[in-house]
């Protein structure tokens, strides 16, 4: 993790700089280590060996993700906290992007970055979690690590899609956004809409999940072609599809929101 609490229960960020000291995990309040060198990422805090703690256990890349974010999010202007905790809600949502809209009121989003599988139904709980939190839509990203067939496929191969990742494209309609977090690259994945026979969006219930329905011979077709794009940092957003306030989109940065 990157943010721990110091002794006066201030959120703190992990840096070079970072003063030795004693620090406490914002989720479960036992004492963190500070590790000031690490092989691909220069500071984090650590659990004690052994920890069961849910926020523990990240990979660098993980780490190193939510740091790129929060930095290019600032960069643009907007106001970027990582590793926002709601304890209460049992959610702890990676990055936390805001910015105060045209009438003046203050616009957040929950930005989350999986580097390894989630199950549909736990994605579906977090965004519920989100928009009970006052968020206006939860962002998924998937690491250039999770999604890595989708970023080396060829235009004509059909690349067999994880659940989440279908999920994601029909809940928002936008495809799959992937961060390289080394090269600091974004990268959207759009699947070309195959139509064969039998295939349905029906198989999808009201919040974008499988139903888990098995008509006879038909199946949700998890191979799907794949065309990628570069995109940048900046949000842009449409009207949600199922509920959300609005469906986020990363768009190259030199164009408008
Ligand atoms: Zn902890």
């Amino acid at each position: 993790m990157l943010i721990a609490n110091d002794h006066d229960g201030e959120r703190t960020l992990a840096a070079k700089d970072t003063p030795d000291g004693a620090y406490t995990c914002p989720e479960c309040d036992s004492g963190v280590i500070l590790k000031k060198r690490g092989r691909k990422i220069a500071a984090h805090f650590a659990h004690t060996p052994g920890s069961t703690c849910t926020a523990e256990g990240e990979s660098w890349r993980h780490l190193l993700a939510k740091q790129v974010l929060a930095e290019e999010f600032t960069r643009l202007g907007y106001t970027a906290e990582i590793e926002v905790s709601h304890r209460a809600q049992g959610r702890r949502v990676d990055v936390v992007v805001s910015r105060v809209d045209a009438r003046g009121n203050t616009r957040k989003v929950a930005v989350e970055v999986q580097d390894s599988a989630i199950q549909v139904d736990e994605a579906k709980s977090r965004v519920a979690r989100d928009l009970r939190l006052g968020y206006d839509a939860t962002v998924w990203l998937f690491t250039s690590n999770r999604a890595a067939t989708l970023l080396i496929a060829d235009e004509d191969d059909e690349v067999r899609v994880p659940a989440e990742m279908l999920w994601v494209d029909n809940r928002y309609g936008q495809g799959v956004h992937i961060i390289d977090p080394e090269s600091r690259e974004m990268w959207r994945v759009s699947f070309e809409g195959l139509h064969r026979s039998g295939e349905s969006y029906s198989w999808y219930g009201p919040g974008g999940e499988p139903t888990g329905v098995d008509y006879p011979g038909y199946s949700p077709r998890t191979l799907r072609k794949c065309s990628r794009q570069q995109v940048g940092f900046k949000l842009s957003s449409v009207q949600g599809k199922f509920g959300d306030k609005w469906a986020i989109l990363l768009v190259p940065d030199d164009r408008q929101p």
